[in-house]
């Protein structure tokens, strides 16, 4: 039987870009369907990965600017800069980033059509074109890969005032004085600390009992330190109960209610941003057409080549679920794309890293001390504290901790556990030890940049040797090379 394309992708966000740009080194034959009729790169480029980083990296530069040199003539960032200026250096940022991806798939010879995509068997799509027109196209292999949208909140709160979301901050037109974010997820937090940095009085209303609970203790303890110097302040367990104007007051009042005080406490703001967690944009696209299934909450199932339950069908990204993240959905695209023509690929390793982009950002793999503890192995933990890195010294940073987990009988590394700056990219070196099997000395035996952030792995392994010396074993035998 002979097709259109060997492959169709029905979303352009990273999972179906990472998997058109492979299957095109397969020599594949790749068309691309994208529902936004303006803009390729979907919630990565246009409304989540990017425009967030972006406004943060704006945010840093600020913050670090003013701990660095001092309030100019006393005022706070917000008195100094326009949200203007942040949300223009963040548009020149996009709008690099969709050219690129626009030229990539040119370069590599992936075509794309702009339309709503829907299966209407297992090798037939129909685009709704933006002019009405309806066009079928076919493939040998389908990727869904159609990403999540933003949850709204509950009629109740939208009837009195204007909740703003992750696509609608981004057409504030200042920098608030204060603003109420409702959830206690990742992008709720960066969001905190990104005008927090810019001096803006931010409360965080979490409904859960607490936040981040995955984290290592004495990273969560350095966050909520780093919270207090940024003003921003977390309430959880909350019940939001109304949102409303007061126009006398020129203000929003949030009422809410916690777990532990039954009274109604009010927060008066400028703003709400409400992250209320994605739902899978998988309605209408024909999923009932094939048979594929999905979890109640409207994930598409695969296995663990990201095959549905139809042959030909391949699904990945956000539209699958957990983690719904960019970096992953990247590895995903790829690994569809290698198993739909046969070529071998190792699986996604079971440990991955995370990266929160708070500021300072964090970054974690591994075990924690607590999971240790949890799991009975006999771990030892080494801590480099920023106070005691010089590239951290020259930058005027002092908050920040990178800590190891290992196994106190092999010096095996088990975990790293990090927040302060660089902590995304420092986490991957920790995570080739790791992925090798390696042990501390690795950081102790080889020469490390100085100065440099990473400089905090030597001082964590030296630091983590110490303990176990303590502990009895010789030093001597620690440090002995296998
Ligand atoms: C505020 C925020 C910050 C984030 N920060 C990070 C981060 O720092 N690091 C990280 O790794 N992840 C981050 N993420 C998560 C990341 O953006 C997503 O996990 C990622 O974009 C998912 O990729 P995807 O390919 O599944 O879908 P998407 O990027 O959502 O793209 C899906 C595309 O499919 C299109 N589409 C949908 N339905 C159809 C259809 N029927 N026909 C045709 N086209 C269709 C959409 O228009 C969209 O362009 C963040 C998310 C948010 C919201």
């Amino acid at each position: 039987m002979s097709f259109d394309y060997d492959l169709i992708i029905v979303g352009s966000g990273p999972a179906g870009f990472s998997c058109a740009m492979q299957s095109s080194k397969f020599e594949k034959k790749v068309l691309v369907i994208e529902a936004n009729a303006k803009h390729l790169g979907g919630t990565w480029i246009n409304t989540g990965t990017v425009p967030s980083k972006a406004l943060r990296e704006a945010a840093k530069t600020i913050y670090r600017y003013h701990s660095q040199f001092g309030y100019d003539k006393g005022r706070r960032p917000f008195e100094q800069f326009r949200m203007e200026e942040l949300i223009h250096y963040q548009q020149s940022i996009l709008e690099s980033k969709n050219r690129k991806v626009k030229d990539d798939l040119i370069k590599n010879e992936v075509e794309s059509i702009r339309g709503f995509g829907q299966l209407i068997d297992e090798n037939t799509v129909e685009v709704s074109l933006v002019d009405g027109e309806k066009k079928k196209y076919t493939a040998e292999k389908i990727l869904l890969s159609t990403g999540s949208s933003p949850k709204s909140p509950s009629k109740k709160l939208r009837k009195n005032s204007e909740i703003l979301d992750y696509e609608t901050i981004l057409n504030l037109t200042h920098i608030p004085r204060r603003l109420v974010i409702i959830g206690g997820g990742i992008n709720a937090l960066e969001y905190a600390t990104i005008f927090g940095s810019l001096g803006t009085r931010v409360s965080i209303l979490n409904d859960q009992e607490d936040y981040l609970t995955y984290l290592d203790h004495e990273i969560k303890d350095q966050l909520n330190a780093s919270f207090g110097r940024r003003q921003v302040s977390v309430y959880n367990k909350v019940t939001v109960d109304d949102i409303r104007k007061n126009d006398l007051r020129t203000c929003t009042e949030v009422l809410f209610k916690t777990k532990e005080e039954d009274r109604l406490q009010v927060l008066e703001t400028e703003h709400v941003l409400y992250f209320g967690g994605y739902q899978p944009n998988s309605k209408n696209i024909g999923l009932e057409n094939v048979g594929i299934k999905t979890t109640k909450e409207g994930f598409i199932k695969v296995d663990n080549a990201y095959k549905t339950d139809v042959d030909s069908v391949y699904a990945a990204g956000d539209v699958i679920g957990f983690p719904t993240l960019a970096s992953v959905s990247f590895v995903q695209g790829r690994l569809a794309a290698c198993d739909m023509f046969g070529i071998p690929a190792r699986e996604l390793p079971a440990d991955i890293p995370f990266g929160i982009y708070t500021i300072p950002e964090m970054a974690g793999i591994g075990i924690t001390e607590q999971d240790a503890e949890k799991m009975d192995i006999d771990v030892t933990v080494g801590r480099a504290f920023y106070s005691n890195i010089t590239q951290a010294d020259l930058a005027h940073i002092d908050e920040g901790l990178l800590k190891l987990v290992f196994s106190s009988k092999d010096l095996k590394l088990l975990g790293v556990h990090i927040i302060g700056e660089g902590a995304t990219d420092l986490i991957h070196l920790g995570q080739s030890v790791m992925q090798y099997g390696g042990d501390i000395r690795y950081f102790i035996q080889n020469v490390l940049n100085y100065p440099s952030y990473t400089e905090a792995y030597r001082i964590a392994a030296f630091n983590g040797v110490n303990r176990v010396y303590k502990a009895g074993v010789k030093y001597k035998n620690i440090l002995e090379t296998k």
